[in-house]
């Protein structure tokens, strides 16, 4: 699933392709999936801006509305130029034309020609039009913090409140925003605490410091392609290649501390962490 790096990598390079441009048409199999698509026109809006909130994408337009992706488990946006052949969308394009870019459920046609589309292989993710006004009260009713600008003080009085494991806490969407199952990881290994802590009782200065540094390193990198995340030209990002315990399990511990990457069930997620240098 895409998590905040994935989210502020397709932000930051959508941001700087698609702004000035405007939606002229729009494309979709699965209609019925995205219901209120046509109670609110976007077409011949202009893109304002490209911002995340938490996992959420927001396309700002003209006219006050703004139109938000959630990609949920698989999806992820692209952007090129697309024709029909009379059953599917094709593109002359190396990166874009991979399988992994093939399941098109959404396109957004630009006044330029090109395309922003929405690759989703398990039709989870959601496409919705708001009025800029309902979507704020939206988001101020149910996007908790995200884990990239929240304070260091609020961070640790967050984590202060909390009596479940750290595991499960940092992957809370309505606790901290952004964070999913690699990352989580990913964090707790680099602070050296057990995904099994109870939250208020670990070291949140150190688990704080963790978070930015995994998160910007990942950022920096463009995410991560392990699974079916790529950028919105295709590619790949490359913080797969910087794992230490996501899809390390059987294998030594990279502090060379004797411990083996171990996996659990949390029900029905999984987590890795080394018992030696993670207690
Ligand atoms: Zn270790």
């Amino acid at each position: 699933m895409p998590e905040l790096p994935e989210v502020e990598t397709t932000v930051k390079s959508l941001s700087g392709l698609v702004v000035g441009s405007k939606i002229v048409d729009f494309w979709t199999d699965v209609p019925q999936r995205y219901s209120n698509i046509q109670n609110i026109s976007f077409l011949k809006k202009e893109i304002l801006s490209v911002k995340r909130i938490g996992k959420n994408i927001v396309f700002v337009l003209s006219g006050g509305i703004s139109i938000l992706v959630h990609q949920k488990i698989s999806g992820h946006l692209l952007y090129g130029t697309w024709s029909w052949d009379g059953s599917n969308w094709i593109t002359e394009d190396n990166f874009l034309s991979e399988r992994v870019n093939s399941f098109i459920r959404f396109i957004f046609v630009l006044d330029n020609k090109s395309m922003i589309v929405l690759v989703d292989p398990r039709k989870f993710a959601k496409v919705e039009v708001w009025e800029n006004s309902e979507l704020d009260k939206k988001i101020n009713k149910s996007i908790a913090p995200d884990a990239l600008s929240v304070s260091k003080k609020e961070f640790i009085e967050i984590l202060s409140k909390r009596r479940g494991i750290i595991k499960r806490v940092l992957m809370d969407q309505s606790i901290i925003s952004g964070i999913g199952n690699i990352y989580s990881d990913e964090i707790l290994w680099d602070a050296k605490i057990s995904p099994y802590s109870i939250a208020k009782d670990v070291d949140a200065l150190k688990l704080y410091n963790s978070t930015r540094k995994i998160l910007l390193k990942a950022i920096k990198l463009k995410g991560d392609s392990m699974s079916d995340y790529r950028l919105v030209d295709g590619s790949k990002g490359s913080f797969q290649k910087e794992h230490r315990v996501y899809g390390r399990e059987g294998l030594k511990c990279l502090r060379n501390d004797g411990g083996i990457i171990q996996i659990k069930k949390i029900g029905n997620r999984s987590l890795r962490f080394c018992p030696v240098c993670q207690k």
